[in-house]
């Protein structure tokens, strides 16, 4: 078995570097090469600064070729439903306009690409775990259809869609996507390396100081001055990103991805070739791979974490699977592999200019369209001032100083909501 991302057969993460760093001044240093960062960078170097991505990591080792390749329509930033109750009708109703532009932002940048990153249009099937959440994405999806044009609809009946008898129903949204996010990753990479950006990695961020007008940022391949700094490390910022890392934990998730199949078996358990995700919190989401030959199928089993060559984890999958989607036949796993989603403590992205720096990062689990967009907004706040009514960058964000002894709660509140949800499906 395989503990590197199935996607990494169709590209793979590399070393790379096209400059010198050491003892070097840039216009713009951006941290983290995901793809918030290499679009940042591509938007920068695109509008005239002279701009250096750095990363520790091989370039897009990070979540970026790790994630499952659901390309979700504006229900990211929707995902909280008391976004209304918390922030009030109008910023609630940006907060999902931004979230549909980031959806718009991807399409547009992918136009007449779409084989290169397996782009499908296949709908996202969001399933209840209990009749009361089912209720709860009816409200949402009424909300959400009287403001978008997502189409969203409820399914009370799921014959159609998913033989299976653990969900109650879902909510179907219907303009919501796919892709390969390997390819996604290397297609904005190769656009960044065209708009000229100068790239080192691996790289690391040690610490920084603003001194006058400039940042004096230490790295492990030496000391850069840059003018603007953008921090986008999303669920792997640490302390050397400064106190915003206490914004945001990384949170691991897992997914696995099954052998090829026999001949028809993803038609015959998920007709419809979508995008599925549940209404947990101990979130299960799984998909078909683009060739529709395997399964891959993500969850959070917190206590896995570093453990993925492990008999237990690879059980742990097999149970679920079968669990899930109980006429799968025999199968066996190929590909089993982690990654941190960044989770802020509001739930929320964040994207933050102060003075010429900007943090941008806080997924929470949906970035393949978000991130882009946002890495794009973070680069234009610099080079122009016309994304300060963004609503995104207008929201508090919440620090928390005991973000270390939370990250040694996780497991113990991934067994809570595990056991809490294990009875909600039996009984509500
Ligand atoms: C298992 C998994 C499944 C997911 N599934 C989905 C999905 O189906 N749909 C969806 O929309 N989203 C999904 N996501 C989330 C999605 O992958 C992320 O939102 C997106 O990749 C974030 O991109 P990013 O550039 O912000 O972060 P990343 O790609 O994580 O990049 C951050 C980079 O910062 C670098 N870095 C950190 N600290 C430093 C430092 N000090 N110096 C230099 N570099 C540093 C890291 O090495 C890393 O490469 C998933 C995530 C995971 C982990």
């Amino acid at each position: 078995m395989k503990t590197y991302p199935y996607w990494w057969e169709f590209f793979k993460p590399y070393h790379f570097k096209n400059c010198e760093v050491s003892n070097t001044s840039f216009d713009l240093v951006v941290v983290g090469a995901g793809y918030t960062g290499v679009c940042a960078a591509s938007q920068a170097s695109s509008k005239g600064l002279n701009t250096l991505l750095i990363d520790q990591l091989a370039l897009g080792e990070g979540a970026s070729t790790r994630s499952a390749g659901m390309v979700s329509g504006g229900l990211n930033l929707g995902k909280k439903i008391n976004l209304f109750k918390e922030y009030g009708d109008e910023i609630a109703k940006k907060f999902i306009q931004e979230s549909i532009n980031s959806f718009e932002y991807l399409e547009d940048q992918i136009n007449h690409h779409h084989d290169e990153v397996s782009y499908q249009k296949t709908g996202r099937l969001v399933l209840a775990h209990s009749y009361k959440k089912l209720e709860a994405l009816r409200i949402k999806a009424n909300l959400l259809n009287s403001m978008t044009n997502l189409d969203i609809s409820i399914l009370k009946n799921l014959d159609e869609e998913i033989v299976n008898s653990y969900y109650k129903g879902g909510m179907l949204v219907k303009n919501a996507a796919s892709v390969n996010p390997s390819l996604l990753y290397n297609f904005f990479l190769k656009k960044a390396l065209s708009n000229n950006v100068k790239i080192f990695s691996p790289c690391k961020l040690l610490s920084y100081k603003q001194i006058n007008n400039y940042y004096d940022i230490v790295t492990s391949e030496g000391v850069i001055k840059s003018q603007y700094l953008i921090i986008a490390t999303n669920g792997y910022s640490e302390k050397p990103i400064g106190k915003e890392h206490y914004n945001i934990i990384g949170v691991p998730s897992y997914i696995a991805a099954t052998n090829v199949l026999p001949e028809n078996i993803i038609h015959t358990i998920l007709p419809k070739l979508r995008m599925y995700s549940d209404s947990k919190n101990d979130l299960y989401y799984f998909r078909p791979s683009p060739d529709h030959q395997r399964l891959l199928f993500g969850a959070f089993p917190i206590w896995a974490y570093g453990m993925e060559n492990s008999s237990l984890v690879k059980s742990f999958f097999i149970k679920k699977i079968k669990q899930i989607l109980p006429n799968i036949g025999d199968f066996s796993i190929d590909y089993i592999w982690g990654g941190k989603v960044g989770v802020t403590f509001n739930t929320l992205p964040l994207l933050k200019r102060a003075e010429n720096k900007v943090s941008v990062f806080g997924c929470n689990g949906s970035g393949v369209a978000l991130m882009p967009y946002l890495g794009y907004q973070a680069a234009n706040m610099l080079t122009t001032n016309q994304n300060n009514d963004l609503v995104i960058s207008q929201i508090k964000n919440n620090k928390n100083f005991f973000k270390y002894l939370i990250i040694k709660f996780l497991p113990f509140l991934g067994f809570y909501y595990r056991l809490k949800e294990k009875i909600e499906n039996k009984i509500l």
